[in-house]
């Protein structure tokens, strides 16, 4: 199965749960979990019994539609994490936390995961001064992301308004180079 190109909403709607795939939308009444939770008329309509297989698969398909991965690349990641020391589940989280496009989101540049790929592949950012156009792109301690020249103007209120503090605890920011250290 290849990436999920319908509305993100019906996702959440099928998961009766918000997975904030929308950005800004998300936090507004407009979010459709949100109207149907207000909605009285339509407040049993979680009631639905699943099998432990079912709960499963739907964990493993919101994890997916969170940070848009496809089955394969869901495959390939649980893969590694079983290969690598520690706890699988954390260890997937870790690879999925550690892509480029995840940085970007994080890093405040894209209001959801599905925007930060789309200015991943369009290349707006550099990693460790290096062109770079690959979403999945896993990234190490130590590594640095920047804006493209050309992109900087696009990213300026960003920057501008960027401070560490306001970071996840695993990302630094330089304000005088302008680069995010891993
Ligand atoms: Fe999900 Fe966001 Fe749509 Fe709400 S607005 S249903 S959280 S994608």
């Amino acid at each position: 199965m290849s990436r999920y190109r319908e509305a993100n909403c019906k996702v959440c709607k099928r998961n009766n749960e918000k997975l904030f795939l929308k950005g800004e939308r998300c936090e507004t009444p407009k979010c459709v979990i949100e109207k149907l939770r207000s909605d009285s008329r339509k407040k049993n309509f979680r009631a639905k019994r699943m099998s432990e297989y079912g709960i499963r698969l739907r964990e493993k398909q919101k994890l997916r539609y969170s940070y848009g991965v496809t089955e394969t690349q869901m495959r390939n990641n649980f893969k590694k994490a079983s290969k690598m020391k520690g706890i699988t589940g954390y260890n997937l989280l870790l690879n999925f936390e550690r892509r480029i496009d995840n940085v970007i989101y994080r890093a405040g540049f894209a209001s959801s995961r599905k925007a930060a790929r789309q200015f991943a592949l369009h290349g707006h950012f550099r990693l460790n001064d290096k062109k770079v156009d690959i979403p999945s792109i896993l990234l190490k301690i130590g590594d640095e992301i920047s804006v493209k020249k050309s992109s900087l103007e696009r990213f300026k209120p960003v920057v501008e308004k960027m401070e560490t503090e306001n970071l996840p605890s695993w990302l630094s920011f330089d304000k005088a180079r302008q680069k995010i250290t891993v």
